[in-house]
Order: C-alpha cells, then sequence, then structure tokens
C-alpha cells in the first residue's frame, strides 16, 4: 500500500518587528512562507498549492495577513490608549454611583483621579458629563469591568485597580461590594496579594497620603 498524504510546509522568509494587535505593542516577527505540499511516506515530494505569506507574532504566536505590516502602530495605539482611559475611567465613575450617589466633596478628587488617567485636567463640567453619560447606560460597574478588563493593557489593568482604589477610599472605608470587585479584578490580572498591596500603596502616594 502507498501511503500518500499531504503537509504543510513553512518557511521562515524574513524577520523583522511590526505592531502586534493582539499584544498591542511593537513585536519581532517571522514572515512565514506556508505551501502544501503531496507526501509519499510522509515525505514531502512536490509542492500542490500556491504560496500564501503569513506574519506570525513570536511573542503571542498570532497569525496576520501581511497588511498588518501597514498598520500605523503610532495611530493605532494611541486610539486604543484612548479607548481603554474612557473605559477605566468609566469604570471609576460606576464605581462610585454603584450606590446611587456621588458627594459634592468628591468631586475634586474625582478630577485629580481623571488627570492621573487621562494625563490631562478635566473642569467640573466634563466630569458631569463624564458622570451623566455613564449614569445613563444603566450598567452596572461589575457587568462593565467584565466587558471591558480584558481589552485593557497589563498596565491599563494595574492603573484601573489603582484609581478604583483611591475612588473607593474616599469614602473611608471601600465595603463589601466594593473589595469584592477590586478583589475580582486582581485575580483577572493574575496580580498576586503582594504586588496588590504594593500597587496600592504606590497609588496612596500619589494623593500624598
Ligand atoms: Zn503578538
Amino acid at each position: 500500500m502507498i501511503f500518500i498524504g499531504t503537509m504543510n510546509l513553512a518557511r521562515t522568509r524574513e524577520r523583522g518587528d511590526f505592531y502586534c494587535p493582539s499584544c498591542r505593542s511593537l513585536q519581532s516577527y517571522r514572515l512565514r512562507a506556508k505551501r502544501p505540499w503531496l507526501t509519499l511516506y510522509l515525505i514531502p515530494v512536490v509542492p500542490i498549492g500556491s504560496v500564501e505569506l503569513v506574519i506570525q507574532c513570536d511573542r503571542c504566536r498570532s497569525n496576520w495577513d501581511t497588511s498588518v505590516l501597514k498598520v500605523d502602530a503610532e495611530s493605532h495605539q494611541q486610539l486604543l490608549e484612548d479607548q481603554a482611559n474612557h473605559e477605566i475611567f468609566r469604570a471609576v465613575i460606576l464605581f462610585m454611583l454603584d450606590d446611587g450617589y456621588m458627594m459634592p466633596e468628591e468631586i475634586e478628587p474625582l478630577r485629580e483621579l481623571a488627570t492621573k488617567v487621562f494625563d490631562r485636567k478635566i473642569d467640573r463640567e466634563q466630569l458631569g458629563q463624564l458622570c451623566s453619560s455613564a449614569e445613563q447606560t444603566g450598567v452596572s460597574v461589575k457587568n462593565y469591568v467584565e466587558s471591558v478588563f480584558k481589552h485593557w493593557s497589563v498596565d491599563q489593568q494595574r492603573l484601573a485597580i489603582q484609581v478604583m482604589f483611591l475612588a473607593a477610599s474616599l469614602r473611608g472605608e471601600l465595603g463589601k461590594a466594593r473589595t469584592a470587585l477590586l478583589m475580582e479584578m486582581r485575580e483577572r490580572a493574575g496580580i498576586s496579594p503582594n504586588e496588590f498591596e504594593a500597587l496600592v500603596e504606590d497609588a496612596l502616594q500619589w494623593q500624598g497620603c
């Protein structure tokens, strides 16, 4: 009996750096040329299809069409960052609003936290708009975080935990629900209890507490 089969052979043609949309950062890649071959007793003998070019990220191993090389890393990165920062701050607002109110004395500290997230000052009016648009959605903070957390980079996840911790501590004590949510976020981000403590200590120093 003759043993005939097919096999995909891949060869690295080129290496370089690209902006990986999965890793959300610059990574090295291999340009892989893949081609199906006919095999005889498991030995490739003739190519039977055309060559397909694929970009593979060295870090996350995800495969991309070669057009990924044309993605403008900087603008893509900036857009994602802006979006994540808005999500982080929305999570902070929902976190504060989860018992239905915001106290007037919380406004200034929240503006300071916004500066930390957006890297620029926002005025009271902007803060008011962010609050009312977050409130209107009617989405609970838990569900909101559930839907956006995994899109955030490691740094953004950490920043979110720090800012949410500070926001919650404005009220003196964290409370059960808020503590539970922070612990859930900690676990999801793969942060150890020790690292969490360090993050919180670091955050407390922003405000000179
Ligand atoms: Zn990657």
